[in-house]
């Protein structure tokens, strides 16, 4: 089998006759003709066996949407506004009021605000695991729980969890599992073979805005699944929800597919190579990088990724305690190329301070450092400007001590 960065470029596609080049047409529209009755009352937009409405699909959005499938490892695919779609569809579409759903305490923040809003007040309750320990997961599983998300790493704070025995647990337990799969974005791991007797996850769902966009400019998600069944369970919700995407963003994910893979490994080689630099700084008490040794859940990472050696370029680090608040608010004013700003996978690096304490259930995980955490995306400038910039940065601190 051929590499998955050549099959993202090498990816069949059937042009118009006499006009094959790089990139595939873009096709935008909301009416599509039929040509009689009959014809409009064939096709069926569930098994795309034809076009129907622009809602439905283009040849625009089938072939991302096939591409994406490749990409993560799955068969069907549905493409989305943003990556929080995707979950919302999830969740939606798999849980009804009585149902309980169980979310990592290190999960997304929306994906927690989506529980305790909308899902509550529709009678689905939720409960909170502490992803390191597999064993809190199999307390909480019960006859009521219909769905466990997951993700490897937790979201900010980057503990990397034993995800195939996350999901083994779930299998037992006959509980759908469906993965936030944004970090991994289809290269670090298949999420639908973490072993090699084939263990997969139910569904994938991946924020195209991170990676597969690499712009800071797309916002879209999709969501990945095999089972067929399971397919069309989500693909009603989606049309149930008039979910849709534009032609102009589908166009500018399939320009952008093609790179992924090198911008993934540029982004994580200078990622890996600053976080090292940044744990030998005395200003800093820990750096929560999967791929670092003494990181939380590093063997995790390793025993999933490590043959493929693959991480995103993204990255915490945690103060040492006598650095306040205020201080380390002012090393993110003061830097100069890293710019302050929410998501990541763009050409631009960003840096976001976070207040652990509010963000976790101190009942399920207790954070371990006093410290204040700051969250690094590593874009794609030269890692060495990075490093100068990051020092005149920390520069600052010094000062105020
Ligand atoms: C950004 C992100 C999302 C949501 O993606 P949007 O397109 O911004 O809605 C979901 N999950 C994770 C892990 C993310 O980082």
């Amino acid at each position: 089998m051929t590499d998955i960065s050549t099959g993202l470029i090498h990816h069949p596609y059937l042009p118009p006759q006499g006009f094959e080049a790089p990139q595939p047409a873009v096709h935008k529209a909301s009416t599509v003709f039929f040509p009689n009755v009959a014809a409009l009352h064939s096709r069926d937009w569930k098994h795309k066996t034809g076009y129907t409405y622009g809602l439905h699909g283009t040849p625009t959005t089938f072939l991302l949407e096939e591409r994406l499938a490749t990409l993560e490892g799955g068969r069907h695919c549905l493409l989305v506004p943003s990556g929080l779609a995707a979950i919302a569809t999830v969740s939606l579409s798999l849980l009804k009021s009585g149902d309980e759903v169980l979310l990592p305490d290190n999960a997304y923040g929306p994906n927690k605000a989506l529980v305790q809003g909308e899902l509550r007040a529709y009678g689905i309750s939720h409960r909170l695991y502490d992803a390191m320990d597999t064993a809190d997961l199999a307390a909480k599983l019960s006859d009521r729980t219909a769905l466990v998300w997951l993700e490897a790493p937790g979201s900010v704070t980057m503990e990397f969890p034993d995800l195939p025995a996350l999901v083994r647990l779930c299998r037992a337990r006959g509980v759908r599992c469906a993965l936030d799969n944004t970090w991994g974005a289809g290269l670090a791991f298949n999420p639908f073979e973490l072993d090699a007797d084939g263990l997969a996850v139910d569904v994938s769902v991946h924020a195209l805005t991170k990676y597969p966009s690499g712009g800071g400019d797309v916002l879209m998600g999709s969501i990945v699944s095999r089972d067929p069944a399971l397919h069309m369970r989500l693909n009603m919700t989606h049309m149930r929800l008039g979910l849709g995407v534009g032609a102009n963003d589908a166009e500018a994910l399939l320009r952008s597919l093609p790179s992924l893979p090198l911008r993934y490994a540029a982004h994580d080689a200078a990622a890996r190579g600053l976080a090292r630099w940044l744990a030998g700084r005395d200003e800093i008490a820990g750096v929560l990088h999967p791929a670092l040794p003494g990181a939380p859940g590093h063997a995790h990472w390793k025993a999933l990724c490590g043959t493929r050696d693959r991480a995103a370029g993204l990255f915490s680090v945690v103060f040492d305690a006598r650095h306040t608040r205020e201080r380390v608010h002012a090393f993110c004013d003061a830097l100069r190329l890293f710019r302050i700003g929410y998501s990541w996978g763009g050409p631009i690096s960003l840096v976001v301070p976070y207040d652990i304490g509010e963000m976790r259930d101190p009942a399920v995980t207790r954070w371990p450092h006093a410290g204040m955490l700051v969250r690094f995306s590593i874009g794609l400038e030269a890692a060495q400007d990075l490093r100068v910039d990051l020092e005149q940065a920390l520069a600052t601190l010094a000062l105020a001590v």
